[in-house]
């Protein structure tokens, strides 16, 4: 076992603070990776607070690690010491059902294994990235270029994934209409890459102020979600709409926005169901879907489109410290548009 620090939360609620822990010995497969940035995910926030329930004290979250590697097991063929690495949302999974075979190992039949606050194969609990470093299993480290700024990187790990799958899945292309829906740590991320893909981008928000912003992402138009006429405009119009927003919600105006055969993607997962009016759905064929991060194979694909394209995150850049007060920020959307935690300050 290996003497590790970081950062924990000992309780639901309580403030995260200093932790000294073990992280298990490199075994033949796995990959040590020293962690040098690691971003501030909503989900640490839920996690931190039980909110999902079944959370696992004391727990260091974390889950969008990049870092360089300083030691590899035997067996491991693609890194070696010295390379730069990134860790997402999951450390394992089964391997053997249909979905891992088909590369969706977020959708493993027999659980996934979560980078921090979950059981791990040999019975320990996995901790994340608000730490000095992480071991894990070869299968799910990602290649990361040398050519990006890596705490812009960190959170491609969870937030450019989870909104990068859908818009691969629904074949987002040059010229097909996308609209987003909130514009947090998930959406800045889909407005990027849904430019980068030669999509005509909306952004739909409720408030006026984010317009600016949102065209300096790279959004080509803004609606004012609240103002009757500006929804009109789009009435019919998206081919696909990336929705981030974890606020519940009256749907059916959106739905609206949906063209013949359009799909909206569920990202945020609201306290209580949607509201939704079938009607709207008939009408048109429109189609309502999620999607949950995304797989180790298509991770890779999209960080290497993210060096081909020089696309990353917009981040903060903060020291291990102020994490508590970085969480109070997030909640109040306080922040453009991730923390990022320099872990040369803890
Ligand atoms: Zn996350
Ligand atoms: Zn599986």
């Amino acid at each position: 076992m290996t003497e590790s620090k970081g950062y924990a939360a000992p309780a639901a609620h309580a403030p995260l603070a200093p932790f000294d822990f073990q992280r298990r010995d490199v075994g033949p497969h796995d990959v040590r990776i020293e962690i040098l940035f690691c971003g501030v995910c909503h989900s640490d926030v839920h996690q931190v607070r039980n909110e999902w329930g079944g959370s696992i004290f004391p727990m260091v979250p974390g889950h969008e690690i990049v870092g360089r590697v300083t030691e590899v097991g035997a067996h491991v063929t693609s890194f070696k010491p010295g390379d730069l690495a990134g860790v997402g949302c999951l450390v394992d999974s089964c391997q053997h059902c249909d979905e891992c075979a088909e590369g969706l190992e977020q959708y493993c039949d027999n659980g996934s294994v979560g980078t921090y606050g979950a059981v791990d194969k040999d019975g320990s609990i996995t901790y994340g990235g608000y730490s000095n470093n992480i071991v894990v299993t070869e299968k799910f480290v990602l290649h990361v270029s040398e050519k990006l700024d890596l705490a812009r990187v960190a959170p491609l790990l969870c937030a450019g994934i989870t909104t990068w799958s859908p818009l691969r899945q629904w074949n987002a292309k040059a010229g097909d209409r996308v609209a987003v829906m909130g514009l947090g740590g998930l959406g800045h991320m889909a407005v990027k890459f849904a430019a980068a893909m030669g999509c005509e981008v909306t952004v739909l928000s409720t408030s006026p102020s984010k317009e600016a912003d949102a065209k300096a992402l790279g959004a080509h138009k803004f609606v004012v979600t609240k103002d009757a006429e500006a929804m009109k405009s789009v009435r019919n119009y998206f081919d696909l709409i990336i929705n981030t927003v974890s606020a519940a919600m009256d749907l059916t105006p959106y739905i609206s926005s949906l063209r013949l055969d359009g799909t909206m993607v569920l990202l945020g997962v609201p306290p209580e169901a949607p509201q939704l009016h079938a009607f709207n759905l008939i009408a048109k064929r429109r189609r309502i879907a999620g999607s949950l991060i995304g797989g180790i194979k298509e991770t890779q694909e999209m960080l290497d489109f993210c060096a081909e394209n020089n696309v990353m995150s917009d981040v903060e850049i903060i020291r291990m410290d102020y994490i508590n007060e970085a969480y109070e920020r997030m909640m109040k959307s306080d922040v453009k548009y991730r923390f990022v935690i320099d872990l040369a300050t803890l």
